[in-house]
């Protein structure tokens, strides 16, 4: 079952997959959630790396495990899969999820990176194609959002 509601999550003809994020924590008073949308390829060694530098360090620590099992031809998915996931950390569900810890910290009074990956399961996120459909998650968010409960395509 895909996601239905599409609130501020507005993916143009260009634009290939978004996602969202809801936590019942951060928006108890909106309803509102976090979307972002992939990094496009032409951006992968700017924004897209800018990002990854700065991302939230389970995020960060997550990518670079994940590249260390590519340099070594570890990593259990299907060619399809990896060049789906481009570079790893380029795509929306990282995004959304990197804001969403960064927020929580900031709500919760938590230091900067502390937020520990036991409590990943508050957070959900679902993900859609600009036909409405969701696609399958790639090798590299499956990694990423481990923990995470992902609307459609569990
Ligand atoms: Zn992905």
């Amino acid at each position: 079952m895909c996601w239905r509601q599409q609130g501020n999550l507005y993916i143009s003809n260009t634009e290939q997959v978004g996602a969202g994020l809801y936590h019942s924590g951060l928006f108890s008073n909106s309803g509102e959630f976090i979307t972002a949308k992939n990094f496009r390829p032409s951006e992968y060694q700017t924004l897209a790396q800018d990002f990854i530098d700065n991302a939230h360090p389970i995020i960060r620590k997550r990518i670079r495990y994940l590249e260390f099992l590519e340099e070594h031809n570890l990593l259990n998915a299907s060619i399809e899969s990896i060049n789906a996931a481009g570079k790893f950390g380029a795509h929306a569900e990282a995004r959304v999820l990197d804001k969403a810890l960064k927020d929580i910290e900031i709500m919760e009074g938590l230091p900067s990176g502390s937020f520990p990956e036991t409590r990943l399961s508050e957070f959900n996120i679902f993900v859609k194609y600009r036909g409405g459909s969701c696609p399958p998650r790639c090798v590299a968010c499956w990694n990423l959002s481990e923990g995470v409960r992902i609307i459609g395509n569990e």
